[in-house]
C-alpha cells in the first residue's frame, strides 16, 4: 500500500493559546512532519494493539469486501485525538491491498479539491478524510452522490449557459474521522455504512504499545518502567509514544545506562512535571483552583476559565475530558465539582513529590 498524498492539515489541533502540552492528545508541531512517515505506526490488524472489538468488526468487513472483490463500505471512525483513527484507516488499506489517500477537511475547502481527489482514483482506493465534521456544505454536497452513486455532479459554465455534467467515478471507500461525531450533519452521517468508535486504551494495551515502540526504536525498557509509563499516558498511544521519545532523549543525555528503568522514567517526567496519573501543570492548576479556592466546587466553567486565564473551550475540550475519564471531575448543572479521589491526588502530589 502506498500513501499517495499526505496533506493532512493539523494546524487547528494544538490548543488555542499556542502552548503545547506534552500530555495533550493532539499532534505537537514537531510531530506533524513525523506523522507522515511515522515509523511506529502499526501496519496490520495484528500490529494494531488493543481495540479488540473494533478490530473484530472491521476484520469481518474487510474479509467480506475482499471475498466479493468489492470496495469496503464507507467507514466513520470517531473518538478523541491520538487513539489511532488515521492508523486504522492505513491498516485497512494495507489489509485490502489498496492505495490510501490521506487528507483532511480543511484541505478540501474548494469544490476543485474534492474533484481533484476523486477523479484520479483507481478502483477500490481508500480516501481518509480527517476532521470530516469540518467539511463545508458545498464539499459535502459534492461528496454525497460520489459516496452513494459513484458519481460527481459538476456545474459547467456560468449563468444561463451553465449546465450539469455527471462524471462516473470508480468504487472507493471513504474513511471519515472525527473527534466530534455530534457536529456531523445527519445526511453525511447516514452515508457511512459502518460507524465505529475508538475508546481510550487500558494500561495493559498501552504497556504493549510502549514495548512495541521501544523495540522499534531500539530502546531497552524494564517491565516496571513500561508499566509506569502506561499509567501516565492518559489512555492514548500518541501520548505514550511521545513520552517514550522524551524519556529516550533524557536517558541519552543524562544517563550512563542504555536501559530505561523507573528512575530514568521518573526523572524525565519530573522534569516535564507529568505526575503518576499523567496530569501536567495545567491539570494541576485547574484542580488546585477548585480544591484550594472553591472548596472542591461547584464552580462555573467561565469562572474557572477567567481565574486561570484560559479559554473556556480549551478547558472544556482539552483539560476536562481526561479528568472526567479518570473520575476526578464531574460536570453538574451547578458547575464543576472535583471528586474526593481528585482532592486526595492533588494534595498528595505537589510538584515536588509528583511520583510518590
Ligand atoms: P488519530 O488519527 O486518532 O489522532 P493516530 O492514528 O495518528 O491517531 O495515532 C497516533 C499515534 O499512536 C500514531 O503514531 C500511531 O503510531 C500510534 N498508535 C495509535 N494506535 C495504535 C495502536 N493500536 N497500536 C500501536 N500504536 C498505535
Amino acid at each position: 500500500m502506498a500513501i499517495l498524498s499526505s496533506i493532512t492539515d493539523h494546524s487547528s489541533l494544538p490548543d488555542n493559546r499556542g502552548e503545547e502540552r506534552l500530555v495533550g492528545s493532539s499532534l505537537l508541531k514537531e510531530e506533524i512532519k513525523l506523522s507522515k512517515q511515522d515509523s511506529l505506526r502499526p501496519k496490520s490488524f495484528e500490529e494494531f494493539l488493543g481495540q479488540s472489538e473494533l478490530k473484530k468488526v472491521l476484520g469481518i468487513s474487510v474479509k467480506a469486501a475482499l471475498n466479493r472483490g468489492e470496495a469496503l463500505d464507507h467507514l466513520m471512525l470517531y473518538g478523541p485525538p491520538g487513539l489511532g483513527k488515521t492508523t486504522m484507516a492505513l491498516v485497512i488499506a494495507e489489509e485490502l491491498g489498496v492505495k490510501a489517500r490521506v487528507t483532511s477537511a480543511p484541505a478540501l475547502e474548494r469544490p476543485r479539491d474534492i474533484v481533484g481527489l476523486l477523479i484520479n482514483m483507481q478502483p477500490r482506493e481508500l480516501i481518509f478524510v480527517d476532521e470530516i465534521h469540518r467539511l463545508n456544505r458545498i464539499s459535502q454536497e459534492l461528496l454525497y452522490p460520489a459516496m452513494e452513486d459513484r458519481r460527481l455532479d459538476l456545474t459547467v459554465g456560468k449563468g444561463a449557459s451553465s449546465r450539469m455534467r455527471q462524471i462516473d467515478i470508480p468504487p472507493f471507500t471513504l474513511v471519515g474521522a472525527t473527534t466530534k461525531p455530534a457536529a456531523l450533519s445527519s445526511p453525511m452521517r447516514d452515508r457511512f455504512g459502518i460507524t465505529q468508535r475508538l475508546d481510550f486504551y487500558n494500561h495493559v494495551d498501552l504497556e504493549n504499545i510502549i514495548k512495541r515502540s521501544a523495540n522499534l526504536i531500539n530502546l531497552s525498557i524494564t517491565e516496571e518502567a513500561s508499566h509506569q509509563l502506561a499509567k501516565r499516558s492518559r489512555g492514548t498511544p500518541r501520548i505514550a509514544n511521545r513520552l517514550l521519545r522524551r524519556v529516550r532523549d533524557f536517558a541519552e543525555v543524562y544517563s550512563s545506562s542504555k536501559l530505561i528503568d523507573v528512575k530514568v522514567l521518573n526523572d524525565t517526567l519530573d522534569l516535564y512535571r507529568v505526575d503518576n496519573r499523567g496530569l501536567d501543570a495545567t491539570d494541576r492548576s485547574y484542580l488546585g483552583l477548585l480544591v484550594n479556592d472553591y472548596g472542591g466546587g461547584p464552580v462555573g466553567l467561565e469562572t474557572l476559565a477567567a481565574a486561570l486565564g484560559e479559554d473556556s473551550t480549551t478547558l472544556e475540550n482539552v483539560v476536562e475530558p481526561y479528568l472526567m475519564q479518570i473520575g476526578f471531575l464531574q460536570r453538574t448543572a451547578r458547575g464543576r465539582v472535583v471528586t474526593p479521589a481528585a482532592e486526595k491526588h492533588y494534595l498528595l502530589t505537589s510538584p515536588t513529590k509528583i511520583h510518590k
